[in-house]
């Protein structure tokens, strides 16, 4: 992935940050997902008084991208309020695999300028997927 579309893909995910739904962890996390055909699908995490109903920015992407029809995907950004890069969840690792391959790639963002990039298979190496 170029620069140009990584600085894209890292800007959506720092808008969809700003929609975050984190008023009890006060922890915005917003993602951005790139599909192959070139559309982006943001995403921000989403708390609820309930907490295990809460949902995770990186998966509220994927699952928006996933609900439009769209199976292959190149890449995903993400950042959070903390100044630090965040790197995924476990849930949203496994929730990833479904659909990526093991050279999709992470990037993790401060900002813009400043940020780390992982394939998905560091991450998740030795993944759980049902044949297909
Ligand atoms: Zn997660």
């Amino acid at each position: 992935m170029d620069n140009v579309i990584i600085s894209k893909l890292i800007e959506a995910a720092i808008e969809a940050k700003s929609n975050s739904y984190s008023p009890y962890s006060k922890f915005a996390v917003g993602a951005a997902i790139l599909c192959k055909d070139g559309n982006i699908y943001r995403g921000c995490n989403i708390e609820n008084g309930a907490y295990p109903t809460s949902m995770c920015a990186e998966r509220v992407a994927l699952f928006k991208a996933v609900s439009e029809g769209e199976r292959d995907f190149i890449g995903i950004a993400i950042v959070s309020s903390s100044g630090e890069i965040t790197p995924p969840c476990g849930a949203c690792r496994q929730a990833l695999s479904e659909f990526v391959r093991e050279d999709f790639d992470v990037i993790l963002a401060k900002s813009k300028d400043d940020y780390k990039t992982f394939l998905f298979a560091e991450l998740l190496p030795l993944s759980f997927k049902l044949e297909k």
